[in-house]
């Protein structure tokens, strides 16, 4: 279950099994994100010296453009949404609802971003990290030059390298964005006016997190589902729980559609679909997907490949097919989330200080946890129920509704549930799901069962708070 890159065909990514045992010094990280900017801090910490080169923001586009600003946004839109249901808490009826100060909020999400960009290259530089602004590109295996904004380069010689340079929106070659009425992700924080009517095209993860900020600020909205159901990637009832609470808010849905073109005019735009239905609003938004940030690198200088959609093949060590290059983060083209990204990051550092061979444990991808920052929360991680009917697999289901929970009803929010996924012979916990208030939160329990191979009985036993939230996730194991 994850966050897709992109409407791209699982790719057959070589994996190539170099092993690097000769721990190196000079490491010159490319692209300062979750990636790069773990990786500097963990070699750093291990006595390395390390470059880092950054074109734009330290933090990456994690903190610039994507999961900081997205979910600053979303908690403005959460606590807009919380305050419209407080009667249901003993508050007056009838009472104006709270208005959003759209300056506040555009003010609020540059303060968050910069804070967090601060914090990070105070403690790289504590560290001795070296941070160069600019562009770097690689001229050998073993050198890279970088190009600063103010047309200075310098040459950096390195006996090891990350690329972390992410990825970047997908612009379908139907649409051309615009950030005024045509906009990609990184346009919509906020654009620059409350759209009045806002069509989203895309369903995936990022998709429906723009839904949710955007009809909870007061847009009308739109969303172009190109399949049956929003969410093509994640648990049937998982998505259908969302698409209810869509439904209810007054999203259109325009199930099986594809957006094929897009026409503007003064007052707004018009989307058109392959099947010939169109949608006319005010303004679009694209969440198609991303792409990697491989081009125009110097990758083939160095004699590092990429696949056919540009993504940087590793191994389990996150080496490319050059044994001291290594990629992380969204350019490698695993799970393209910040948090597995850091991870990365941490494990080639690791890996480059020659850490990996005292005990060390790869990263498992498939326990990945990853959440939905829309209303009702999701959030999920490893075997889904789908996935284990597909491969045959036997699993026990458990789930319990929120709405049997004391604490959901205290809070006056009993939507969603809880579903654990089990194995019956062992009682193993292989999987499991939440959907509801609080799930990002809720799922680290169930992560941490299954990365530890906890069993049901683990959960049913440990004595949890009352009343609690998490109580749910020890009654859905019983
Ligand atoms: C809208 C949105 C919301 C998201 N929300 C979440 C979320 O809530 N949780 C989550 O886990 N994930 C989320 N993600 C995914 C997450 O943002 C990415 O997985 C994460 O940013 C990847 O980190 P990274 O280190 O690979 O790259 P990035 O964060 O993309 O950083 C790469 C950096 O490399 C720099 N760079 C590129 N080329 C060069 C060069 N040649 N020289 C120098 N610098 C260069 C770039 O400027 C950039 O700063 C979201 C994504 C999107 C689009």
């Amino acid at each position: 279950m994850q966050r897709r890159a992109g409407p791209r065909a699982p790719s057959p990514h070589p994996r190539p099994q170099a092993e690097l045992v000769v721990p190196a010094t000079r490491v010159v990280v490319i692209g300062g994100g979750p990636a790069g900017n773990q990786a500097a801090s963990r070699a750093a910490s291990l006595g390395a010296h390390v470059a880092l080169v950054e074109r734009e923001v330290v933090g990456g586009a994690a903190h610039l453009w994507d999961c900081i600003p997205s979910k600053a946004m979303v908690a403005t839109a959460g606590a807009l949404s919380f305050s419209r249901r407080m009667s249901g808490l003993g508050f007056a009826t009838g009472a104006a609802p709270r208005q959003v100060d759209y300056d506040a909020l555009r003010q609020r999400i540059i303060e968050v971003t910069a804070r967090l960009g601060r914090s990070v290259e105070e403690l790289l530089g504590s560290q001795g990290v070296r941070t160069l602004a600019g562009e770097a590109r690689f001229t050998g295996p073993h050198s890279a030059v970088v190009e600063s904004p103010g047309g200075a380069a310098e040459e950096l010689d390195f006996d090891a390298a990350l690329v972390s340079t992410g990825s970047r929106p997908r612009v379908p070659d139907w649409a051309s964005p615009d950030g005024e009425r045509v906009l990609t992700t990184r346009q919509a924080y906020p654009p620059p006016e409350l759209p009045e009517h806002l069509v989203v095209v895309g369903s995936g993860v990022t998709g429906v997190e723009f839904v949710h900020m955007f009809s909870s600020l007061g847009s009308k909205v739109s969303l172009i589902v190109s399949r049956q159901h929003v969410l093509p990637h994640k648990d049937a009832e998982v998505a259908a729980a969302l698409e209810d609470e869509l439904l209810r808010r007054g999203v259109a849905l325009y199930k099986g559609a594809r957006a094929a073109r897009i026409e503007r005019d003064d007052a707004g735009v018009t989307v058109h679909c392959d099947d010939g239905r169109c949608v006319s609003a005010s303004h679009v938004l694209l969440a198609v997907g991303s792409v990697p940030n491989s081009d125009h690198l110097g990758l083939e200088r160095a004699g590092v490949e990429v696949d056919k959609w540009g993504y940087v093949p590793i191994n389990h060590h996150c080496q490319t097919n050059v044994p001291h290059i290594y990629a992380a983060g969204d350019v490698s083209g695993k799970l393209p989330l910040s948090s597995v990204a850091s991870m990365q990051g941490r494990k080639v550092a690791e890996h480059i200080m020659g850490l990996h061979t005292r005990e060390h444990r790869h990263i498992d991808y498939d326990k990945a946890a990853s959440a939905i920052f829309t209303e009702p929360e999701i959030a999920d991680v490893g075997l889904a129920e789908a996935e284990a009917f597909a491969s045959g697999r036997k699993i026990r289901v458990t789930k319990v509704p929120f709405a049997a929970t004391a604490k959901a009803l205290i809070n006056d929010d009993p939507r969603g549930f809880v579903k654990i996924i089990s194995d019956p012979a062992t009682g193993v916990v292989l999987g499991g799901c939440v959907v509801g208030n609080q799930a990002s939160e809720l799922i680290s329990v169930i992560a941490l069962a299954v990365t530890a191979g906890l069993e049901v009985a683990d959960l049913v036993e440990s004595c949890l708070v009352h009343p609690s939230l998490a109580e749910a996730i020890a009654d859905a194991a019983e």
